[in-house]
């Protein structure tokens, strides 16, 4: 073993048909994506409330979609890192694997997960918010260029936004109502690159522990759930995960 020597753990790894992983912005900052917070965060140049929500949106279309452009320029230029692909190496093993992720980028899709329910939406795709008309990203790249202020108009005249859930903005009921099912259903819930600040995704774990489903967290800092988590493994995803496969795999092909 690795990194996992946690005999409770093993046991409980060994038989657990049902696994569900849940990921934040820390699983791709090693893609070279910035989180919101911590020291690499977006937040401690721009504040969120002037840019992440419908009034920031709405007061400012130009500055919010210019800064979506460009993170969209980043998450275009990166690939998925190791934790990525560790993670869909898990899909494969797990009998039953359930993927909730807080994050916007579709890198777990270009992993190659399949079913990944997306609670905050995708930054990729963008809608009119008048008649809902979808952009697909080169669609949207389209108006954006052939528009000298920056403010996407749909040609209804409503304004274009990303397909984000924004600050004060609900979860699509379906995609939270998956995440639940995923966390109460599961005998083991992993953690992967988030601050669990962002209710209600943060919830996911502790509803999980209620229901008796054995606690992992992955990240290199100390989290609000890090205290209620049965195992704690410090380090990098892209780093750990890699190292998780092996041992879970060797945990089950041992007698
Ligand atoms: P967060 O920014 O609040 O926290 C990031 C967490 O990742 C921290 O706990 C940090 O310690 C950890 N971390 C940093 N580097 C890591 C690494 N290499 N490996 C593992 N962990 C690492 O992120 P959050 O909890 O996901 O909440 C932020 C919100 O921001 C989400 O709702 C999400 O929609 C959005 N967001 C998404 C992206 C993205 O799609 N990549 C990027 C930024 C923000
Ligand atoms: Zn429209």
């Amino acid at each position: 073993m690795e990194i996992i020597n946690d005999q409770e753990a093993i046991k409980r790894l060994k038989v657990a048909r049902r696994i569900a992983v849940l990921t934040g912005a820390g699983i791709s900052v090693e893609s070279g994506i910035p989180p919101f917070r911590g020291e690499e965060g977006l937040w401690t140049k721009l504040s969120p409330l002037e840019l992440a929500s419908f009034e920031a949106f709405y007061t400012n279309p130009a500055r919010v979609s210019e800064w979506y452009q460009h993170r969209r320029n980043i998450i275009e230029k990166s690939s998925p890192n190791p934790g990525h692909l560790a993670i869909k190496k898990l899909e494969e093993i797990v009998p039953d694997f359930k993927l909730i992720t807080q994050n916007v980028d579709g890198l777990h899709q270009r992993a190659g997960s399949t079913d990944v329910i997306e609670l905050h939406g995708n930054i990729m795709e963008n809608y009119c918010v008048c008649c809902n008309q979808h952009y697909s990203t080169s669609e949207f790249d389209e108006v954006f260029r052939h528009n000298s202020n920056h403010i996407p108009h749909c040609y209804c005249g409503g304004l274009i936004r990303p397909n984000v859930v924004w600050f004060g903005e609900p979860i699509p009921a379906e995609n939270y109502e998956k995440a639940y099912h995923a966390a109460i259903q599961s005998e083991v819930f992993i953690t992967v690159g988030t601050s669990a600040q962002v209710t209600p995704a943060a919830d996911l774990p502790r509803y999980a522990k209620r229901n008796n489903s054995y606690l992992i967290e992955i990240n290199p800092n100390h989290t609000a759930i890090s205290d209620i988590v049965d195992l704690n493994l410090r380090g990098t995803s892209g780093t750990i995960l890699p190292m998780f496969v092996k041992d879970y795999q060797e945990i089950l092909s041992a007698d």
